[in-house]
């Protein structure tokens, strides 16, 4: 389903219902029953194994379950996990078909991050289409965590990855409307973008985090954002929990959000107060332009309890736990 469509449908059903068990069931799931989110969580929230997603990504996080439920670690779960929507054409904010910048070109951000702390990173990957792959051998097979542009294309490349245009007829033709009148606006809508992140804690309690995508539309040649950043748009610590981010990553960087939410947690807030207390930090900063741009956190703690939380409405959370894999709608901070 294409995000902008999605948005319409869900933002008639969803309907938030309070701190702390504020996700309600909003959206069908093709590989799963639907239930109320907010009967299954007080019912179910410490059985493990289970999954989180940013966005509406069934066909993802039942990969994930899959790996779990085979015995599979949270870090095999979370990076087979996102291939699914890397790999997936029509989607056009991560991976193959994801919208290029302003000259046309695809680059790709991703990060992931195991239960030791140890994380792998790749910032404007180019021609490679699982970036969330690339960046789990930056963390296992170099001594580095960060890997950008050619050295990063050419390690992939060193590892047998495949060299692949990444631009869609789809996404070239709407790069190519948008040139028309080449509007260079450094802001994110509520629907120009689907990040995926994605956050699984395995049969042994166990924590792990990925995060990918191609980034805002139409970015500046050479823009990073906060997705391939740890600490910004994904940190894990498998000791209290995991957190990760979507929407405009500069204002994700500006206040290291994902760590942000974690340290929080650390400090006795549950998932929802910690994800919360995140966006606060963004939209009361002085003249903060928020009303003009989202930001959305999901987390998890090491109970199994989970959050969500974002500036404004249509931000979703995708969770597979037993034999239930629902999207709910997650409370915002504008109201109207
Ligand atoms: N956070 C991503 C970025 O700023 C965009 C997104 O979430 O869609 O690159």
């Amino acid at each position: 389903m294409k995000r902008r469509h999605f948005l319409k449908n869900t933002s008639l059903i969803g309907v938030g219902i309070g701190l702390g068990s504020s996700l309600v069931n909003c959206a069908e799931s093709p590989k799963g029953k639907s239930t109320s989110a907010a009967s299954t969580e007080n019912q179910t929230k410490t059985k493990l194994p289970f999954v989180i997603a940013t966005w509406n990504v069934p066909n993802a996080t039942a990969k994930a379950m899959e790996v779990l439920q085979a015995n599979g670690n949270a870090l095999d779960a979370v990076e087979q996990g996102c291939m699914i929507e890397e790999a997936n054409a029509e989607g056009q904010s991560v991976g193959k078909g994801g919208l290029p910048d302003r000259d046309g070109n695809v680059t790709l951000d991703a990060c992931i991050m195991d239960k030791h702390g140890n994380c792998g990173s790749v910032v404007y990957l180019q021609n490679i289409t699982h970036a969330v792959s690339v960046a789990r051998k930056v963390m296992e097979d170099t001594p580095h965590v960060m890997l950008a542009g050619k050295g990063a294309e050419q390690f992939a490349i060193s590892k047998g990855f495949k060299s692949e245009n990444l631009l869609t007829e789809a996404s070239k033709k709407a790069w190519e409307e948008w040139k028309v009148k080449s509007e260079y606006k450094p802001i994110i809508n509520i629907e120009n973008h689907d990040t995926i992140g994605m956050l699984a804690i395995d049969e042994k309690g166990d924590i792990s985090g990925a995060c990918t995508t191609s980034g805002l539309a139409y970015k500046m040649g050479g823009r990073v954002g906060d997705s391939p950043i740890i600490g910004s748009g994904l940190f894990v610590d498998n000791e209290v929990g995991a957190c990760v981010a979507t929407g405009l990553g500069e204002e994700v960087v500006k206040t290291v959000g994902s760590f942000l939410v974690v340290e929080l947690m650390r400090q006795g807030k549950s998932p929802q107060e910690a994800c919360e207390e995140a966006i606060r930090r963004i939209v009361t900063k002085p003249n903060s332009n928020y009303k003009d741009f989202q930001v959305g956190y999901i987390a998890l703690n090491k109970k199994g309890d989970t959050g969500s939380y974002a500036i404004h409405k249509g931000f979703t959370m995708t969770k597979f736990q037993e034999d239930t894999n629902t999207n709910m709608q997650a409370e915002h901070y504008v109201k109207s």
